[in-house]
């Protein structure tokens, strides 16, 4: 088993981690303007096809790096068109989960 551990996103209101800035934007709903901008729940974010999976998180505790897991959350359409967009590149070393998009 390979672990890979990546610096992540969290939002400060739902606590949730996310790959990246593009993910933790479509996980706020509502609009600027009015002020009620919020998390969506979990339901709404599979909606979008978003999904969650296990993955170590650094943890900057008092200048000190730790790893811990959790849920973040990604896109698995956008990565499978990261992973075609790459694949005369990278050859096929990595194992390709299939994931059912939701
Ligand atoms: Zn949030």
């Amino acid at each position: 088993m390979s672990i890979k551990s990546v610096g992540k996103i969290q939002c400060s209101g739902c606590k949730r981690f996310f790959v990246r800035d593009s993910i933790f934007d479509m996980h706020r709903a509502g609009k600027f303007k009015t002020g009620k901008r919020r998390c969506m729940t979990d339901e709404e974010m599979g909606s979008l096809g978003l999904s969650t999976e296990k993955r170590l998180v650094r943890i900057w505790i008092e200048g000190e790096m730790h790893l811990e897991e959790y849920d973040v959350w990604y896109s698995p359409v956008a990565r499978e068109r990261t992973r075609q967009a790459f694949r005369p590149l990278q050859g096929d070393e990595e194992e390709v989960k299939s994931e059912q998009a939701i």
